[in-house]
């Protein structure tokens, strides 16, 4: 089996261990590819090349922001024209089922697209001022960070690497990314592309491996300017403490536990709907999943009758085949989350559908659980506290709004929050008091190239996607011009 390679200084190279892992296909536990793993050295090797190129060669820095945007355009080209590979890969490697993995491609395209011509649009304004000192113009201009390493998770494996990549290229910046060691087959293509279209040797290197060891490495290495990384949230606080060795940049985007609020008024249909798009889709394997489902308390008997048929009705298989859902990413995952729901039994919650691994026909050769759904839950359960990334949904119940919005809240964590309702003044109420970047009202889940992305409290700092995501990997400097040289006469008083 060839080796896929690391991408370093615009040359793939199989690293300086010799050693490989494997990447596995989680719908039948077989082997995908065989891939080169980085050592330290190769991790600094790509640091010093980003560093090159940003400080010496300065070819991608210095081109001018409309021939820069016309690159990522053509990225974004050459990932559309080999949409359907790009899919599979993820589709394979990851699990998800194959039109939504379709999906993301769609979406890292139109990322591409988006910040190639924000780039191309002058932002930052003039500003006339008079402190005191005569007539000046302030004005701002956006200037590249320098090293930027950019770590993802394997949940989304081509999208959480362009969401990261496309804006810190579009900004000008070189750099060093690793995504999951689990989920890499589609950033291998992506790099490829890159050297297709002919990215400055040394802008863009591709390091694989595991995360303690090399990932480590680049939130810590004093020459990264910036470490931007999405993950769990245990991870992120190590990479903040890494990140204070030379105080760079940081980007978290971290975990969640994000409540799903639905009103005894709510189009009851509607909301069952989205509630399962909020915790099944991508196998729940999501950072936004809308993993807590606070109902009224009259109707919530109804709403799970409704929702446990549903999700039994949920098609598992092949995620080549289109099913509703596929495997979790990995046996470990599966494991992991299996645990979780042996956790909720025994701490008293009631198992309404679900609850074990799916093992029919070929599945059984695979990683799959059937959609889970708990009720009567309570705050103090692991399975309400604890982030399970996976299709596991649990259900509580609140009188009233003030008891719903406590409800919401008592989680440490705080990306997302959805509330169903058909009385307007009461959505916008609840959404205001929900500490969470992301919110939904009367749906969940949706997510736009050109809004903000990202949490408050311990779900991360800083935002990804729109105008921000490019912002956060471009430093702002204030330029003050005096329009009027000469004495001004500050010391003739
Ligand atoms: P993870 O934290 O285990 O790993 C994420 C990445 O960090 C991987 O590339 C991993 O190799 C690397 N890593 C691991 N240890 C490291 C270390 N010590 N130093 C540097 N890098 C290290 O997360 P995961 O299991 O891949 O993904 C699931 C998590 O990601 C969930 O908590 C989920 O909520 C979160 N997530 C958040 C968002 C968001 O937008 N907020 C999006 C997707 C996923």
């Amino acid at each position: 089996m060839e080796i896929k390679k690391l991408f370093i200084d615009g040359k793939w190279t199989e690293g300086s261990s010799g050693k490989t892992f494997k990447s596995i296909n989680p719908s039948n536990g077989e082997v995908l590819a065989e891939i080169a793993e980085a050592s330290i050295e190769d991790v600094r090797t790509a640091i010093a090349a980003a560093k090159k190129s940003f400080y010496k060669t300065r070819e991608w820095r210095d081109m001018d922001s409309q021939t820069r945007g016309d690159m990522l355009l053509k990225i974004a080209d050459a990932i559309d024209a080999n949409k359907e590979e790009f899919a599979r890969l993820d589709c394979m490697d990851h699990g998800k089922p194959l039109r939504e993995a379709e999906a993301d491609v769609d979406d890292a395209v139109h990322n591409f697209r988006y910040y190639a011509s924000l780039i191309k649009t002058p932002h930052g304004g003039v500003y006339e001022v008079n402190e005191g000192f005569g007539k000046m113009h302030s004005y701002t201009v956006h200037e590249p960070t320098g090293v930027c390493a950019l770590i993802t998770p394997w949940n989304y494996p081509l999208l959480m690497g362009v969401w990261k990549l496309a804006p810190a290229l579009a900004a000008g910046n070189s750099v060093v990314f690793k995504p999951a060691s689990n989920c890499v087959l589609s950033s291998i293509r992506l790099f490829e592309i890159f050297e297709e279209v002919g990215m400055p040797a040394g802008s863009c290197n591709l390091i694989l491996g595991p995360g303690g060891t090399i990932g480590n490495e680049l939130a810590e290495n004093k020459d990264v300017d910036m470490v931007t990384f999405t993950g769990s949230t245990e991870v992120g606080q190590s990479i903040m403490r890494a990140a204070a060795s030379n105080v760079k940049k940081i980007g978290l985007e971290l975990g969640g536990k994000s409540p799903n609020v639905i009103f005894a008024d709510a189009d009851l249909e509607g909301a069952v709907e989205w509630a399962m798009i909020g915790i099944f889709l991508n196998q729940g394997e999501i950072c936004s999943a809308g993993s807590r489902i606070l109902v009224e308390e009259s109707i919530k008997d109804q709403f799970v009758k409704r929702l446990a048929e549903r999700a039994n009705a949920i098609t598992i298989g092949n995620p080549l085949e289109n099913p509703d859902m596929g495997p979790l990413v990995s046996e470990s995952h599966m494991k992991k989350v299996l645990a979780y729901i042996e956790k909720g039994k025994s701490e008293g919650a009631t198992l309404v559908c679900g609850g074990e691994r799916y093992t029919e026909g070929d599945c059984a050769k695979g990683y799959y659980v059937r959609p889970t759904i708990f009720d009567d839950c309570t705050d103090d359960m692991t399975i309400v506290k604890e982030e399970i990334f996976g299709p596991v949904v649990t259900v509580q119940t609140f009188k009233t709004e003030e008891e719903a919005i406590e409800m919401a809240n008592n989680t440490p964590y705080g990306l997302a929050g959805a509330v169903f309702t058909a009385d307007g003044s009461r959505a916008l109420r609840v959404i205001k008091e929900i500490r969470a970047g992301i919110t939904w009202i009367n749906c969940y889940n949706p997510c736009f190239n050109e809004a903000p992305w990202g949490g408050y409290k311990m779900s991360g700092i800083g935002r990804e996607l729109g105008v921000h995501g490019l912002e956060e990997y471009q430093e702002i400097k204030q330029i003050n011009i005096n329009l009027n040289p000469g004495i001004v006469g500050w010391y003739e008083h």
